[in-house]
Order: C-alpha cells, then structure tokens, then sequence
C-alpha cells in the first residue's frame, strides 16, 4: 500500500511555556508517513499526540514552541522543503492544499447558523479563487456524496444533522481541496463504537480511491490494529514503539504497547483479557529518571530507572526498551 515518503518528521521537540516550568510535551520523534498509507498513533490521554500533530502542521497554540527538529514535506518525487521553515503565506497554503486536519471535537465546530452545503463550498471560494460557483456546488455535493450524505441533506443545518453525519461533513471539508495528508485527531470518540467503525472505513476507502495518506490519533490501540498499516505508541512524548499494525497486535514488543492492548476489547479475532495499565502516566514536568514508563512496567529491572533506553531496529520495527 505504502509508497515513498510524504511526511518526514526527524528530531521533532515540542514544549508548552519555556524556562524551568516547561511541559516538555513532545520529546525527539522521528516518524516517516508514505504515500497512501494510513499511520496510527496512539498512547494514553496527555502523552503527546495531539501536540505532535499540531507541531508539525504548526498549529502549536500558545505557549507551545517547537524547540527542535524538522518536518520535511515531499510535495512530490525529487521535491522538498522543511515546513518548520515556511513563510505564514506558504503555510497557509501548505495547512490547507497539501494537509488538512479534522481535530479533536471537531464536528462541534461547524457554523450552526450556516447551511452545510455553503460551508463547503466557501471552503472552495476562499482557497481555489478560480473556480466557478456551479463548480463548486458540484465539488460540494460530490463530497458530500463521497462522505455518505445523501444530497437531498446538503441544504441542511449543522443542528439538523446526526453527531455521526455532523462528523462525516468535517470530513468532507477536510477532503475538499483533495489534501495528500489528511490528519484525523480521535474524530470519532464522541460518537458510539459502531458508528466509529464504520466512519473509520468509509474513509479507508475514500483514501483507496483518492489516494491521500492518513495520520489517524487515538488511544484506542485496537481500532488502529484494524484499520491501519503502521502503528507508531507514544509514551510521556516519545514515540516507544513503530512497527506495522498486525506485528502490534501478534506481537508488541514494548510493555506499554501490550498495556494499551490489554486495555481496550478487540474488536476482531480471539477475545482477550482486558488488564488496563496500572498507575498514571507520568508527570511532563517531572519526568522519572530512565524509562518514563519503569514506575509502572512489570518487566522493569535495574537499568531502567537510570538510563532512557533508545530506539532500536528490530526487522522493519523500532522499540525503545532495554529487553530488547
Ligand atoms: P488526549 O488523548 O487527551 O488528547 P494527547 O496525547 O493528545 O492527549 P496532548 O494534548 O498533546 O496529549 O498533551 C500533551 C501534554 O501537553 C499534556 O501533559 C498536556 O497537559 C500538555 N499540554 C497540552 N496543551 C497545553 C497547553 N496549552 N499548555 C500547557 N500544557 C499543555
Ligand atoms: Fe519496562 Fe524497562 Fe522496557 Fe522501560 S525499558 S518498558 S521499564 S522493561
Ligand atoms: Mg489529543
């Protein structure tokens, strides 16, 4: 499915505030989205993945600074550039051409007193000037059609429409400008397990047809195992562990991965144990010496309370952890 490199992040450092009280939110990460594959990132609540997906769109609100790092954006082959290094005319651009980000709570966030219909299309206006308003009602509608809307409810306002239909429009709007990297941050926790499912599909199969790669954001580590081809774990802002979804679910390799595993049903295959992880993640602004996951890890022995393990390549996967 995976193609060339899309989206290169390297040495990504994210905090929130500077000096002493600074949350460092996101730690070193590295992470690599090819074409047309669809990356899951997940990791408890506060470990850092909605901050990751903002630095490297820069769309950090205050006080977050990126302090280190680079996110190099291959608009295609041969082509480059450092996002982190765009002019705000060219980011504009990059944020909604090239990316586009439905975020958390997202479908909230539509104009009630705007039909959906319009909402799209002034989408259309205000980023392809040249197109023709028959145009962009057709572009409007065919999205809308693509999202599973029927057209006779393109005319409808945001109040008027289900969570779950309210959550397929974002999802529209973010696909309108036919983005190479659509950015989805837990779209769909508000809405029930079903409901997730089949929203999760329809959009595989949009990116089957349209061809853009996908960064898909939860805590739910066995939604991801269904539905996408790689699978990156953050923990207190690192990334602990990057392989593909079905070695994540035979095999995690890191304690926390097959926490996160043990934490939420499955939703295909053999039924397991759900064990949850004990304790609470750790404090970013005093993070514990070594492993930051060694106050809560079973397997943990004398090394990990000194010294941070690193990334390792194990065949085509990555784990920080000292038993491997
Ligand atoms: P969730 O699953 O709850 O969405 P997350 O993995 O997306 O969590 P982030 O929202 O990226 O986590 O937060 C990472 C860390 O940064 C958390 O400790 C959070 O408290 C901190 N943080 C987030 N936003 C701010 C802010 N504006 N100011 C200070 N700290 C922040
Ligand atoms: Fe557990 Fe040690 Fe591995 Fe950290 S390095 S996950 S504490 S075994
Ligand atoms: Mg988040």
């Amino acid at each position: 499915m995976s193609g060339a490199p899309v989206l290169e992040i390297k040495g990504l450092d994210v905090d929130y505030g500077t000096g002493a009280d600074a949350v460092r939110a996101v730690r070193d990460v590295s992470l690599t989205l090819h074409r047309g594959e669809v990356l899951g990132l997940a990791g408890e609540s506060g470990s850092g993945k909605s901050t990751l997906a903002y630095g490297m769109t820069r769309l950090l609100p205050p006080p977050g600074v990126i302090t280190g790092g680079e996110v190099i954006y291959h608009p295609q082959a041969g082509e480059s550039y450092d996002v982190l290094g765009l002019t705000d005319w060219n980011l504009r651009a990059f944020r909604w051409a090239e990316t586009a980000i439905v975020f958390q709570g997202a479908m909230n966030s539509l104009n009630p007193v705007h039909k959906i219909s319009t909402q799209l299309t002034d989408v259309l206006r205000a980023h392809e000037p040249s197109m023709g308003k028959a145009e962009r009602t057709e572009r409007a509608k065919e999205m809308l059609r693509l999202v599973g809307i029927a057209a006779d409810r393109m005319d409808a306002y945001p109040h008027q429409l289900s969570g779950g239909m309210r959550q397929r429009v974002m999802i529209g709007m973010a696909l309108i400008l036919r983005p190479q990297v659509v950015i989805m941050d837990e779209p769909t926790t508000a809405l029930d397990v079903v409901m997730q499912r089949q929203i999760l599909g329809q959009l595989i199969e949009l990116r089957e047809r349209l061809g853009f790669s996908v960064i898909f954001i939860t805590h739910d580590l066995s939604l991801l195992v269904e539905f996408s081809d790689r699978i990156a774990i953050m923990y207190g802002g690192r990334i602990v562990e990057e392989a593909p979804a079905k070695a994540v679910y035979r095999d995690a390799l890191h304690p926390y991965s097959k926490g996160l595993l043990g934490s939420f049903p499955a939703l295909r295959g053999p039924r397991r144990e759900l064990t949850g992880i004990p304790g609470s993640p750790p404090d970013l602004k005093g993070m514990p010496a070594g492993c930051a996951f060694h106050p809560r890890c079973p397997q943990a022995f004398e090394r990990c309370g000194v010294e941070i393990p690193v990334l390792s390549d194990q065949d085509g996967r990555t784990v920080a952890c000292w038993l491997h």
